[in-house]
Order: C-alpha cells, then sequence, then structure tokens
C-alpha cells in the first residue's frame, strides 16, 4: 500500500477521523493500519491528550495519548517552557486548566504575565472584559487556534476560539497575539523532535486547505486533503487507503 512508505503520519482530527460523535469513514481502518505511526494533529483546545485518548476509544478508536497533539495542551507547554514561574490567566476549560497547573504554571486572573485563550464555554461579557483588562495592562495573549467553529456532538458547529478571538480584536483592533495551532508550525515540530528523519518520510492528512494544507506546506510536509471541499483529493479515508474508488458521502 502506497501509505507503507511513511514513517509517521500526521492527520488532523475534526473531518477526518471524527465529525462531533460520529466516526468518519475509513477512521478505525487507519488506526488499525498506522498503529504507532499515526499521529492526530488537533487544532482541539477543549481537551488534554489524555482525556481526548478516553473519548475516542469509547468511539472505537484507540490511539495512544502520546500521538495526540492538541493546541491548547501544546500552548501551555510552549507558555511553561518558555517561563516556567508565568502567571497565567487562562479562558478555557478546565481540563485546559488543570492540564496548566499540573505543568507548575500559577493560574492566576490577577495580574498575569500571559493571557492563554481556548474555547472557552464560560465565555462572556465580562470575560470578555477580563481579557481586554489583562492585555491592555501588558500581559502577552496566546491563542490555542484562530478557528472560528468545529463540529459539535450533534453535527452543528460550535464556536470555537477564533469566534471569541474576534471579539477581543474587535475590542482592540492593534491586538497582538501568538497563534500555536495550525498552519502554525507548533504542533508539527512536536513530531518532528520526537521522530527525527527526512521530512518526505512524513505525509499529513487534513481537511482544510487553509489550517492542514497550508501548515504541511510551510514546514515542508508534503500532504493530501480529504473530504468535500474542491481542493480535496480523496473524499473519505477509505478512499485514501483503497478500500473503495466510490465516493463516501461524507456529508451523510
Ligand atoms: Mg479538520
Amino acid at each position: 500500500m502506497w501509505l507503507d512508505r511513511y514513517k509517521a503520519i500526521l492527520c488532523d482530527l475534526d473531518g477526518c477521523l471524527i465529525s462531533g460523535r460520529r466516526v468518519m469513514p475509513g477512521a478505525g481502518e487507519l488506526v488499525a493500519y498506522a498503529g504507532s505511526r499515526l499521529w492526530i494533529l488537533s487544532n482541539n483546545s477543549t481537551h488534554t491528550s489524555a482525556s481526548l485518548a478516553i473519548e475516542l476509544d469509547r468511539m472505537g478508536l484507540p490511539i495512544h495519548p502520546s500521538r495526540l497533539i492538541l493546541a491548547g495542551a501544546t500552548a501551555v507547554d510552549l507558555i511553561a517552557r518558555e517561563n516556567a514561574a508565568a502567571r497565567v490567566a487562562i479562558h478555557g476549560t478546565a481540563d485546559i486548566v488543570n492540564y496548566a497547573a499540573a505543568a507548575g504554571l500559577t493560574v492566576s486572573d490577577r495580574q498575569p504575565d500571559v493571557v492563554l485563550l481556548t474555547r472557552d464555554p464560560g465565555f462572556s461579557y465580562a470575560r470578555l472584559n477580563l481579557i481586554i483588562r489583562q492585555v491592555e495592562q501588558g500581559a502577552r495573549l496566546v491563542v490555542s487556534n484562530t478557528d472560528a467553529t468545529h463540529p459539535g456532538a450533534d453535527g452543528y458547529p460550535v464556536a470555537e476560539t477564533g469566534a471569541l478571538l474576534s471579539a477581543v480584536k474587535a475590542s482592540l483592533p492593534d491586538l497582538d497575539f501568538l497563534c500555536v495551532g495550525k498552519p502554525n508550525s507548533y504542533l508539527y515540530e512536536r513530531v518532528l523532535s520526537q521522530l527525527p528523519g527526512r521530512l518526505d518520510e512524513f505525509l499529513a492528512i487534513g481537511d482544510s486547505a487553509e489550517t492542514d494544507g497550508k501548515g504541511a506546506e510551510e514546514i515542508g510536509i508534503s500532504h493530501i486533503l480529504i473530504g468535500a471541499s474542491e481542493a480535496a483529493r480523496y473524499t473519505s479515508l477509505r478512499q485514501v487507503l483503497g478500500m473503495t474508488q466510490e465516493q463516501d458521502d461524507v456529508h451523510a
């Protein structure tokens, strides 16, 4: 099979392996085929690798947490690596807050050095004003990703970090921030640092030209796009794996 030549397959999560709570066609087969060669690179800012691994396992996709490279947790790691003593205001899920505390960071809304914005289910008018104040007082803003939405459990889009960031940007038009998620290189670098090799031994799979495609191109890894978009060469992972010549209805 043509995928055999790759040392690592860097696959996106939403729209590739799952969509909401639905397992996409060929996802289970890719997990079984690629085993530990499969790395999931996702702009997910809700979970840690450990909590997402449990959810994926329940969906029949057993993937080791060490193979789940997620934007929210990676942002925490990046902040901790740059300054282990940083005070960080975290606007995000309890999972991300706990992960940051476990990494040794001081999580506090008072006089933070860094503001981390991820998908924050508690986002509100008051929270928006708090972020504005923290940034205006000099805290550096780090965001997990700039995606506006991701597919919710019932198939409807739910607001992602980018939607919350838009509210902050509307209030502070000259806002400066660091984005950790795709298309930026941080998630890819985490794989490459653990798995030295030639770039042509890696393949990225995604469903978004703007994040998955652009990110892989910029770091120099070849990629294929799947899904319903015009740029996609395959409709599904089933086609990628050569299980069918037919187009899967990815909207089903
Ligand atoms: Mg996707």
